[in-house]
């Protein structure tokens, strides 16, 4: 293989194998790779993914700017609403989390996030697009972070227990990231 390597940015986490991400809005490449993965391989691995990347970036700039707030995003609230209530209504004394609080915000990079201190969980309108497997993943996920702070092996042990699945969704939504 030949051929420049498109740029990119790395992150090294304790993790198996190389993962990439193209940002929407940006088009950024981000890649993540095991700590160990020798810098001369993930370039590698990059440039043969060229083609894909190239692909996601035209996506990425023909797509439309964030969601604007206005009656498309109040519909989306509304229908995401109820089924973040109910989520989390199943799922605080499923993993023996406290009651969070939580709110819903038109976000551009982020599927949800959780402040610790305030026990404050915020979601993305536009994970009403997304099928009810993904609004869970997101709501476990953040719900995992009144046990685990932190993206540590504690964390995705309480995943891997609460929702053995969530890494083929996390790949489903592609593009934001869960934080
Ligand atoms: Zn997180």
């Amino acid at each position: 293989m030949s051929g420049p390597i498109p740029a990119y940015t790395l992150t090294r986490r304790r993790m198996k194998n190389l993962r990439m991400v193209v940002r929407p809005g940006t088009g950024e490449v981000a890649v993540s790779a095991p700590l160990r993965t020798p810098q001369r391989e993930i370039d590698a691995w990059v440039r043969s993914k060229a083609a894909w990347i190239e692909a996601k970036q035209a996506e990425a700039a023909a797509q439309p700017a964030a969601l604007a707030p206005g009656p498309e995003a109040d519909a989306l609230r509304r229908a995401l609403r109820p089924v973040l209530a109910a989520l989390i209504a199943e799922w605080v004394p499923v993993m023996g989390v406290p009651e969070p609080t939580w709110g819903m915000r038109i976000m551009r990079t982020r599927w949800g996030s959780c402040n610790t201190t305030r026990r404050s969980l915020t979601f993305n309108v536009e994970l009403a697009r997304h099928g009810y497997h993904l609004v869970e993943y997101v709501v476990v996920h953040e719900l995992a972070h009144l046990l685990e702070p932190n993206h540590g092996p504690g964390f995705y042990a309480v995943m891997d227990r609460h929702l053995p699945g969530w890494r083929e969704h996390r790949a489903e939504l592609n593009g934001r990231a869960v934080d």
